[in-house]
């Protein structure tokens, strides 16, 4: 039986990837060394850093303006690091609020500035990521901070919002590389490693050079995204292997055709699922409004709400895994990046159907 892994993260890593670090991890070099014991400061490393660097930043067709930092920690590290970095002389940040991680960074920012909720999404059902209008974003706002995929509650934003001079800044966790990305409509974009991109210890930072020059003289040396831009991440021991491994699936990601290939990808895949649930006649439901659905965390839940667990038990029993939703949402969820083939999907739709004929 082929099993899936739903988790929203740490997530599944692509075979290919997982194949080539088996090998490559039992390879010691001229040197006595495999990847995970090299040490940072020697030139072995430093081309395993500068090829994940170029990849990255050939995938996103990144502009020469901006500059990617590879950090150790996760994505909450950057509520903090984002404030502490950007806000400069001003003492004011503008959040959207989109959902529980949007919530959660603009919590930790509070801490340092004074925030302005620019926009509110709708939550009651059907669930939908702000309107794109009529923001509020005070003109001394360092920065707009959005969350593009909301990975607990499913939510995606169609489109932009439109913030002037004011840089937009993401939480891009669950959703960088799973589509292409206009880069240059970001100041600042940052996402853990452990969604799409590889292991968990390892936060890509994309960053435009400008931003790097806002006075922040009590960030602490490893946090400061200038003096990490300036010593190529390595201001600190950084992740090293987690940057080898992300390497690898920045390979991966270019031989299997690039962002517009994993977005065509992951287009059908979301499709194939949500699909299910709405011709379910109620049985399935998604509450996310369609528009809004994530094609990253497919949110849904049954209508019969005390079935969840004998659903679950029902897809763990043919190798489906870790689709109970977030702990303070309940539910179900199905997390799709990338790695998950469309195999795995067609075989939870299979097991939701004969769900419907043994309970329906
Ligand atoms: C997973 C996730 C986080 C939390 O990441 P950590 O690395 O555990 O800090 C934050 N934001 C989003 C959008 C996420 O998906």
């Amino acid at each position: 039986m082929t099993s899936y892994n739903f988790a929203s993260g740490p997530a599944r890593l692509p075979d290919a990837v997982l194949a080539r670090a088996q090998q490559e991890l039992l390879l010691r070099g001229a040197d006595g060394a495999c990847a995970a014991e090299r040490p940072f400061t020697g030139a072995a490393f430093r081309i395993t850093l500068a090829h994940a660097r170029q990849r990255l930043a050939e995938l996103l067709a990144l502009p020469d303006n901006y500059r990617i930092l590879f950090l150790a920690g996760g994505a909450m590290h950057q509520f903090s690091m984002v404030p502490l970095n950007l806000l400069g002389d001003s003492r004011h940040a503008a959040y959207a609020d989109s959902g529980y991680w949007s919530r959660r960074a603009m919590v930790e920012a509070a801490r340092y500035a004074e925030v302005t909720v620019a926009a509110q999404f709708a939550g009651s059902v059907p669930l939908a990521a702000p309107p794109l209008h009529d923001w509020r974003l005070p003109a001394d706002s360092a920065y707009c901070h959005i969350t593009p995929n909301e990975t607990v509650d499913g939510i995606a934003y169609p489109a932009l919002p439109d913030c002037g001079n004011i840089p937009l800044v993401a939480d891009a966790t669950s959703c960088l590389l799973t589509a292409p990305l206009d880069v240059a409509r970001f100041g600042l974009i940052y996402a853990a490693a452990q969604k799409n991109i590889g292991i968990a210890g390892m936060t890509v930072v994309i960053v435009r050079a400008d931003l790097l020059e806002r006075p922040a003289p009590q960030v602490p040396t490893p946090f400061s995204y200038r003096i990490q831009a300036e010593q190529q991440s390595c201001v600190n021991t950084p992740p090293t292997i987690a940057i080898h491994l992300a390497g690898m699936v920045f390979d991966w990601i270019a031989d299997n055709g690039g962002l517009a290939a994993m977005g065509r990808l992951n287009r059908r895949k979301a499709a194939l699922l949500y699909a299910a649930i709405d011709a379910s006649d109620g049985f399935y439901r998604a509450p996310v409004a369609i528009g809004h659905r994530s094609t990253s965390n497919v949110r849904f839940h049954l209508a019969d709400e005390a079935l969840t667990e004998a659903f679950i038990v029902a897809a763990e029993a043919r190798g489906l895994s870790n689709l109970h939703g977030h702990s303070q949402i309940g539910g179900l969820r199905a997390s799709l990046y990338n790695a998950m083939p469309e195999a795995g999907v067609v075989a939870l739709t299979a097991c939701m159907a004969d769900f419907v004929r043994r309970y329906g």
